[in-house]
């Protein structure tokens, strides 16, 4: 039974939860507390009645011993007269001589039949009930030299017990009233709070149905759920970025790979159809196709490039090493590959200097710039190479004095397949992918990858890579 009330209790929304518990606890702490002080308050009130019976009770004692003949019989009817005036409402004072027989009675509001009279040798305090009524009783022993006889004096506690119970009916329609109105608060409170989680629960529902476009509508303040939902927007922000780029990607490496494709199959198509009579045809076809075969071979190799420039090194396969020997070593080939350039370098400053990453993959990026460096110029063939320290990294800065590049091709050209003039660009047999390769690879390391051109002057490219 227990385990079920449990569970069930668990499975129920967070708004119910906290209504549930900030009143159970209000309704616990009051119920506490309101016991606790109808405790305090009966014990006080209890106790202030037996002080004022015992100042009575004192107060007559003395008048008794001062006054020796006041119970005298002849005297009587003026001893009756003083407890009438002494006595108060709701109180009997009563003389019992040395049999235990009333020979005094004083009663105000209270029936003195209601206690039987007792004699007693010592002080007595009793609680006694008749019927509904609460008593409170006390008797003492009344010795004077002329007397001897029992002093009783009861009180009815009424007015007591009303006041007692109209504190505890206080208490009991306060603490309901305040676990009530605790519930409503917590209602409120919920539904204020658990807002933001609602509408992210909606929006990651219509995202679901509607697509990536849905956005969590902007809550108002900025506490830690709506930051939530504002953390919610970014992230679908970025994945729905990342989406369009693939689709984009996708859909430009289709179109590079149609090109090659569709002119081996017109060349196939025409070796199909008059390659057996005509031998010249053939040669010239195949040597077409190979070309576009080569073609199509670089780009899938650059492609695959890319996508391995995406994936993040592990820290542990890095190496530190000197950038100098790694350039100073390309530059070597490159001059080999190409006699008709010249190459000069300045990397004396950066000498000395240590970086951290994969050398395959600066030999990479300087291939990249090194390539597009002697593709892109025409005369002089003039190609410059300079390494300097800037702040906490060094940069190397590739010049050529080639055709250089419009600026409204200048903001493009680090984007995938992006070529400044692409019929001429295709003989040369580029791609569009060397610089975007280039810009992951630097930028996979805390790089910065940068261009600068002005057309039929040259082009320079600035790589920076942090120090080791
Ligand atoms: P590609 O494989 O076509 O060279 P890149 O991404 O390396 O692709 O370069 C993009 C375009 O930027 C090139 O098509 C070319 O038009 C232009 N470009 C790059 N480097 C240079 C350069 N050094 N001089 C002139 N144009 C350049």
């Amino acid at each position: 039974m227990m385990t079920l009330i449990i569970a069930k209790l668990n499975r129920l929304p967070i708004k119910w939860k906290l209504v549930l518990w900030s009143s159970l606890l209000l309704f616990l702490l009051f119920a506490v507390y309101n016991l606790a002080q109808y405790w305090v308050i009966n014990e006080w009130m209890k106790k202030q009645e037996l002080v004022s019976m015992q100042k009575n009770m004192v107060e007559l004692q003395d008048y008794f011993q001062e006054k020796r003949l006041a119970l005298e019989p002849g005297n009587v009817t003026n001893t009756q007269k003083f407890l009438d005036n002494f006595n108060q409402s709701n109180q009997v004072i009563r003389i019992l001589d040395a049999a235990g027989t009333p020979i005094i009675t004083a009663a105000d509001h209270l029936d003195s039949e209601w206690v039987s009279p007792k004699s007693v040798e010592h002080m007595e305090t009793l609680n006694i009930w008749h019927l509904e009524e609460h008593l409170l009783v006390m008797r003492s022993p009344l010795v004077t030299p002329d007397f001897k006889g029992t002093l009783e004096i009861f009180n009815n506690l009424e007015t007591f017990e009303q006041l007692s119970k109209l504190t505890l009916w206080v208490m009991l329609i306060g603490g309901a009233a305040a676990v009530l109105l605790s519930g409503l608060g917590g209602l409120v409170l919920a539904r204020k709070l658990l807002q933001p989680v609602q509408m992210l629960a909606e929006t990651i529902k219509n995202v679901k149905q509607k697509g990536m476009h849905e956005r969590v509508r902007k809550v108002g303040n900025e506490d830690e759920l709506s930051n939530l939902a504002s953390l919610f927007n970014e992230l679908m922000d970025q994945l729905e970025a990342s989406f369009r780029q693939q689709k984009q990607f996708v859909e430009d490496a289709s179109h590079e790979l149609k090109t090659p494709i569709s002119i081996i199959e017109g060349h196939l198509r025409l070796l199909n159809r008059w390659g057996k009579q005509e031998p010249m045809i053939v040669d010239e076809s195949l040597t077409a196709s190979l070309q576009e075969v080569e073609r199509l071979k670089g780009i899938v190799q650059e492609l695959l490039q890319l996508t391995r420039s995406e994936v993040s090194i592990p820290e542990s396969d890095l190496e530190i090493f000197h950038m100098y020997e790694v350039i100073a070593g390309i530059v070597k080939s490159f001059s080999v590959l190409h006699p008709d350039f010249e190459f000069r370098t300045e990397l004396e400053e950066i000498k000395s200097i240590s970086i951290q990453m994969l050398p395959f993959h600066l030999e990479q990026t300087m291939l990249i710039l090194l390539d597009n460096a002697v593709n892109y110029s025409l005369e002089p063939r003039n190609i410059l190479l300079i390494g300097t320290q800037r702040g906490n990294g060094v940069q190397l800065q590739v010049i050529d004095q080639g055709i250089g590049i419009p600026e409204s091709d200048l903001p493009h050209v680090f984007d995938r397949f992006y070529r400044v003039d692409k019929s001429r660009n295709r003989e040369q047999g580029g791609t569009g992918l060397g610089l975007s390769i280039a810009k992951r690879i630097v930028e996979s390391y805390g790089g910065e990858i940068s261009i600068s051109s002005k057309e039929n002057q040259g082009t320079t490219v600035a790589i920076w890579f942090p120090t080791a």
